[in-house]
């Protein structure tokens, strides 16, 4: 993971009011809005909102991530202004409380000049999710800004593309379960797939598994047309091989 550069905004009325979050329950997505700004850019911007004189602009939000930076604005402990509004959506309520800016990290995904997230940012924001889920003690658990909302278009890429805040989601838990999730694609993807070999190999399973049938350590003839089909998947074969193995030596 890329280091966290620590930029903290002053305290200030307008995005750091210096208040603890009251809970930890969620960790809203956002994206920046502005096209080709940096991390880095968008952290001073919040820092410069507490010079403004009384156009009342509150906005903050702890984590902006760009292609090579994450920069943090303020503690994450801390309350930002990243998803204020006069109404929430149900579920927001129902998982963060009437006022999600009092239990919620913010991050702030910067976009490239044509608007898209690019896939280092992903990565990127992968990563600080990870890391604020394992040692800052967030849950796993996350709503990007419409979804606390139901109105703001934020963050738009994901909202035209839902698909991208779903791969986003299952990067992070890949991250999080990384054995749990080889053993799911092993079984399911390996096991039930047709062997792939070469005539000679499925000669000799023809063999193997006719040479049971004969020996009648199994007796249904089904196993050996599926061979002569060429339709035995590899997990059939794991399960014949044990159960031909095990009788011929139990026979021997
Ligand atoms: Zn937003």
């Amino acid at each position: 993971m890329l280091p966290i550069t620590k930029d903290y905004i002053p305290v200030n009325k307008y995005s750091r009011a210096g208040l603890k979050l009251k809970a930890k329950r969620g960790i809203v997505m956002h994206y920046t809005a502005s096209p080709g700004a940096s991390a880095k850019n968008i952290s001073t911007y919040f820092a410069s909102l507490a010079q403004q004189d009384g156009k009342g602009r509150y906005a903050s939000a702890h984590y902006s991530v760009d292609r090579n930076s994450i920069y943090n604005s303020l503690p994450d402990d801390e309350l930002a202004y990243h998803c204020g509004s006069e109404t929430y959506t149900k579920e927001a309520v129902a998982r963060l409380g009437t006022y999600p800016n009092n239990s919620t990290v913010g991050i702030e995904m910067c976009i490239e000049k044509d608007g898209s997230i690019h896939e280092e940012t992903f990565n990127n924001v992968v990563d600080l999710a990870v890391y604020l889920i394992r040692e800052r003690g967030f849950p796993n658990v996350f709503f990007t800004h419409k979804g606390v909302v139901g109105w703001k278009e934020c963050p738009l890429p994901w909202i035209i593309s839902p698909g991208e805040y779903e791969r986003f989601k299952q990067a992070v838990n890949a991250k999080l379960n990384p054995l749990q999730e080889e053993v799911v694609t092993e079984d399911e993807d390996d096991m039930n797939k047709v062997l792939d070999y070469a005539q000679w190999t499925w000669n000799e399973l023809d063999k193997y598994i006719g040479d049971a049938y004969n020996d009648k350590i199994i007796d249904e003839w089904a196993w050996v047309e599926k061979v002569r089909k060429k339709k035995l998947t590899y997990g059939e074969l794991l399960m014949l091989k044990v159960l031909i193995d095990e009788r011929r030596r139990k026979k021997g």
